[in-house]
């Protein structure tokens, strides 16, 4: 505050403050970023978050996790009015969908969600500093926005900056006809011809919701199989054959060599991944889902001596100290399945940590959800993963088309397949296709966790009638080598 005297009339006025002082930094607001900031304030620490984006919430609430949800929620219940209702005895007449309505539904899912972390922010006494946040000393952060600069001095920083699209290699995104997971969730109209390139994660959720609502979509993918990292191969081969039944097509084994556009055309011009012949294929609209990458813009790093590792993320050790002490990092930017809950819950352990708290973090028990139709969940080791660590495992199985909740909805298709340590019967792996696949992986999650061994949640009472019976009979099945119902 600064006062003084003029002709006799005291002016006071008042001055920005452009310094802060804290015990913790978070740059990054996204779900590692901001969950980290709310335990830190909880746990007693003067808490200042950074976000360079006028809305809060990062990759997963404005343009990732949440956004994409709605859109397959709400393509899927179209889809099923149109394809499925009269096999159920519902009678609807013409049913259509209003692509706007359907964005605004997702604008408002985003907005009401991204506001309410402001909100938590405020309960929680965390600090919001909205600007470029970068570190120019061990105990210093630049925050840089439209107030100008302001400087906080403070005793920790946490790095939470996340990730952003692997770009393809010579093509500009115009985010309308080339696009990315950004621009695939605002089209302003379905596609014709819709070409995927990446039949990963991205690729099927997205693929998906498009294909629902009535494009023609091809997904090229240069493995053999779809699903991504970590996936089981029995269940990409079921996810594969169910999604090409809904009418998906899939050119597996394809490597695409270039994109361009030609007036309303894309061209997408593909080859073996071992070579061969050499295609172009048309389209009004392309995504490319080849991945992401971490992101550390502007972060400063190479001020305080931080070098990123091979692929681009920061390195920390298993208390998620970077080699500058009191500068910690999680989330997409570091090692790991860039996952929203990943990132949350390292954003936990490592600020108990800072409290001195013991610092646990399972990476075999993070769960995995394609949010397809059906879904899939899977945790731990997959059947190749025990293959090549040469693992003595057992298999047990049972099929949603013998349970009974599964059947009586109508939705028979996939499959439980538990994998378990052949001398022990302790679980190594959980792999879910089937309905409600992406909450059921949770109970196996829990049981991975605690080391549960099949007989285990075999001999736990499961309501019935429920998918997640499935879960109990492949369990049995793991152990006992003999399920109930199949
Ligand atoms: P981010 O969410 O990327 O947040 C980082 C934040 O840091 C951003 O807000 C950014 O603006 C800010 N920032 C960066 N640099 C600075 C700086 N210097 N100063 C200030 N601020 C800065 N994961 C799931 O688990 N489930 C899903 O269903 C799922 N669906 C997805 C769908 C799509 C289409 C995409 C693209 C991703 C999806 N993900 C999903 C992945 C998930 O979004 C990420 O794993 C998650 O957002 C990572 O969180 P984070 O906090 O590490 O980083
Ligand atoms: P991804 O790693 O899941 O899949 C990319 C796919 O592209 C892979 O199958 C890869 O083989 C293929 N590919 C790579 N280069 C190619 C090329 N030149 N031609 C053809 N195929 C190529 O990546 P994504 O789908 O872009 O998603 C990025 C990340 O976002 C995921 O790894 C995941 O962590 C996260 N995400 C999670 C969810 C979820 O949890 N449900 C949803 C969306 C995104």
């Amino acid at each position: 505050m600064i006062s003084r005297l003029t002709g006799g009339i005291r002016i006071v006025s008042r001055q920005y403050s452009t310094t802060h002082d804290a015990d913790m930094v978070v740059i990054g607001s996204g779900p590692g970023g901001y969950v980290a900031a709310i335990k830190a304030a909880q746990m007693g620490m003067k808490t200042v978050s950074v976000e360079k984006d006028p809305s809060l919430g990062g990759t997963c609430l404005n343009v990732g996790c949440i956004p994409s949800k709605a859109l397959l929620h709400n393509s899927h219940l179209y889809h099923q009015a149109k394809h499925d209702f009269k096999n159920r005895g519902i009678i609807t007449g013409d049913v259509s969908f209003d692509l706007n309505t359907m964005m605004s539904y997702k604008a408002n899912a985003v907005k009401a969600l991204t506001s309410g972390i402001g909100m938590l922010f405020q309960k929680n006494k965390v600090k919001l500093l909205r600007g470029v946040g970068t570190i120019v000393a061990p105990n210093k952060v630049e925050v840089k926005g439209e107030k100008g600069v302001e400087t906080v001095n403070t005793k920790n920083i946490l790095i939470a900056t996340g990730s952003e699209v692997t770009p393809f290699p010579g093509v500009t995104f115009d985010e309308k006809q080339i696009i990315t997971s950004t621009g695939a969730l605002s089209l302003s109209a379905v596609p014709k011809k819709m070409l995927v390139i990446g039949a990963g994660v991205i690729g099927l959720e997205l693929g998906s919701v498009w294909q629902r609502l009535g494009a023609d979509v091809t997904a090229i993918e240069f493995l053999g199989s779809i699903g991504g990292i970590g996936i089981d191969g029995e269940v990409a081969k079921t996810l594969h054959k169910i999604l090409a039944k809904q009418g998906m097509k899939f050119k597996l084994n394809t490597k695409v060599l270039s994109v361009k556009k030609e007036g309303s055309t894309v061209k997408v011009e593909v080859e073996g991944a071992k070579g061969g012949n050499k295609e172009v294929l048309d389209c009004d609209v392309v995504l490319i889902s080849i991945g992401r990458r971490p992101y550390t813009k502007d972060l400063g790093l190479d001020k305080v001596g931080i070098a990123l590792d091979d692929r681009g993320r920061v390195p920390v050790n298993n208390k998620f100290q970077t080699k500058v002490p009191g500068i910690y990092a999680i989330g997409d930017c570091i090692h790991g399945p860039m996952l929203a809950h990943k990132a949350e819950d390292e954003g936990i352990v490592c600020i108990e940590g800072i409290k001195g708290m013991p610092v646990h973090f399972n990476y075999d028990c993070i769960p995995s959800v394609i949010y397809t139709s059906p879904e899939v969940g899977w945790v731990g080791k997959s059947e190749e993963d025990l293959k090549k660590e040469g693992k003595a495992y057992k298999v047990g199985k049972f099929p949603f088309l013998a349970n009974s909740r599964a059947k009586t909805n109508g939705e028979p298709d996939g499959f439980v397949k538990v994998l378990s340590d052949k001398a022990t019967d302790v679980i190594l792996g959980t792999h879910i296709i089937g309905p409600g696949g992406g909450e059921l992986i949770n109970e196996a999650v829990l049981a991975q966790e605690y080391g549960a061994a099949a007989e285990d949640v075999a001999r736990v009472c499961h309501a019935h009638p429920t998918c997640a019976e499935a879960l109990r009979e492949a369990n049995l099945a793991a152990y006992s080598g003999k399920p109930i119902n199949f």
